[in-house]
């Protein structure tokens, strides 16, 4: 059966590669009926928080990234990793190293000035017959593992394709640390292999650990799950997407007004596609999903393609949920609105808006104070026009308040000044939305009480 996982560690908020990576990994287990397992990787007891276990769970949560197992704490497991490390030292797979600091250093500075690449020497390795020197007191060992001397580990990666790795390129891991404490590539393939994990992806920074991974799957003669490993997002100065170059967590998209199921839809375009399908929902993503098709060269983050993704998630959405997300962030910014007297105005404005936050910008105009740019003042608000803005005012008041009376006042006010359409709906515009590009000004106006188009009318 199928079960994939993934395993961020929770050292900040979930970023952008590891949720594309927990998507990928979600949708392969559904598209199968397989299970999905989140695992917590907080061994790193010094970076990892509680609080940034919560901001992962909470966005994928927000994604939809449903887990059928977990979150399982790798910190909650360190019986269970001593009791192998035990074993495999038990059984002359792994062993104590008693190297302090300062004589790796000096191992590393001896093979340096040999012109020799720096190795760990195996200094502390049984073999049969080798004389090994006493275990100096005081000292804390690490566990390292016996990895193969010979031969090569090769496996069909998912994405990449056959990889081989020559056992002599890699040194004796270390598998616990002096503190006791044992290290990913070793907790990883416990935990893979007691959760029975049978397809891991992951971002490919980890494509060098894996050999060591199968030869610790193979010592504890553990079944090998298949690796894929999904290549880097690059940012658009060409490098890994990275904080320095701006949002790269789940969680400053959905605060930015992203729609969870646009950003599924647009993190799945990362590294996979299907056919020239740019726009698809949650279930047609699960029904296509089958580990073909991932791409081997990096993907290039695009927030213009987010934003046109994003937008046309918001076209089609619901009046009703948009308002909700809408009044949600007007609180932020101090102003209480009832999610319901959104709705219309959601509706009216929505196909505008790449974003909540966007739809929001426009919005406030209706519960807050507008001003105008001094140049849209300057060139819309003419004195020859404030004579038909007045006139438009009184006839508002009297007019009954829906767009066709709206429509009718702002007839009548042309007919009566001589002047075209667009000369009166501009400074209009600008008066009482403080911004000159709008729908048609009769839909916006009716959405304002009437006392404050009126206000603001008068206000010139
Ligand atoms: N904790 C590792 C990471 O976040 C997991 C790697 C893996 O999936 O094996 O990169």
């Amino acid at each position: 059966p199928v079960r994939t996982r993934i395993a961020p560690s929770p050292t900040g908020f979930l970023h952008l590669g590891t949720a594309r990576t927990a998507l990928f990994s979600w949708a392969y287990a559904r598209h199968f009926g397989g299970k999905f397992v989140l695992r917590i990787e907080d061994t790193d007891v010094a970076r990892s928080t509680q609080d940034s276990v919560e901001q992962i769970l909470a966005s994928m949560n927000w994604l939809g990234l449903d887990y059928d197992e977990g979150p399982i704490y790798q910190m909650q497991r360190l019986e269970r990793y001593s009791a192998v490390v035990e074993q495999l030292i038990n059984e002359g797979k792994a062993y104590r190293c008693y190297c302090s600091p300062a004589e790796l250093d000096e191992m590393r500075e001896a093979q340096r000035a040999r012109g020799e690449k720096t190795h760990y020497d195996r200094r502390w390795r049984p073999e049969p017959g080798k004389v090994l020197p006493a275990a100096p007191e005081g000292v804390q060992p690490v566990v390292r593992f016996k990895n193969p001397l010979e031969g090569d580990v090769t496996w069909v990666d998912v994405v990449k394709g056959s990889i081989t790795i020559n056992n002599r390129e890699i040194d004796d891991l270390i598998i616990v640390r002096p503190d006791g404490v044992p290290t990913y590539n070793f907790c990883v393939v416990v935990d893979d292999w007691d959760m029975a994990i049978s397809h891991v992806f992951r971002g490919d920074e980890h494509v060098n650990n894996t050999p060591w991974q199968i030869n610790i799957f193979n010592a504890l003669g553990a079944p090998l799950p298949q690796f894929g490993h999904v290549p880097v997002i690059l940012g658009d100065d060409g490098q890994k997407l990275s904080k320095r170059r701006g949002a790269v967590s789940v969680t400053a998209y959905e605060e930015a007004g992203y729609l969870p199921e646009a950003m599924l839809n647009y993190l799945s375009r990362l590294g996979w596609s299907h056919g020239d399908e740019e726009l698809f929902s949650r279930e047609q993503l699960v029904a296509w999903f089958d580990g073909s098709h991932l791409s081997k060269s990096p993907a290039q983050w695009d927030p213009a393609k987010l934003e046109w993704v994003n937008s046309q998630y918001i076209k089609q959405a619901d009046d009703e949920r948009l308002a909700v997300l809408v009044a949600a962030q007007l609180v932020k910014r101090g102003l209480k609105v009832d999610a319901a007297t959104l709705v219309p105005m959601c509706a009216l404005f929505k196909d505008r808006c790449a974003t909540t936050v966007a739809l929001t910008d426009w919005l406030s105009m209706y519960f807050a104070p507008v001003a105008a740019s001094a140049e849209d003042l300057a060139a819309h608000v003419t004195e020859a026009v404030k004579p038909a803005l007045q006139t438009l005012a009184a006839k508002l008041s009297e007019a009954e308040w829906n767009k066709v009376g709206i429509a009718a006042a702002i007839k009548e006010t042309i007919t009566a000044h001589g002047i075209k359409m667009p000369l009166l709906a501009m400074p209009v515009r600008a008066l009482v939305c403080g911004r000159v590009q709008t729908p048609s000004v009769d839909a916006v106006l009716a959405l304002f009480p009437k006392e404050i188009v009126i206000e603001r009318l008068r206000n010139t």
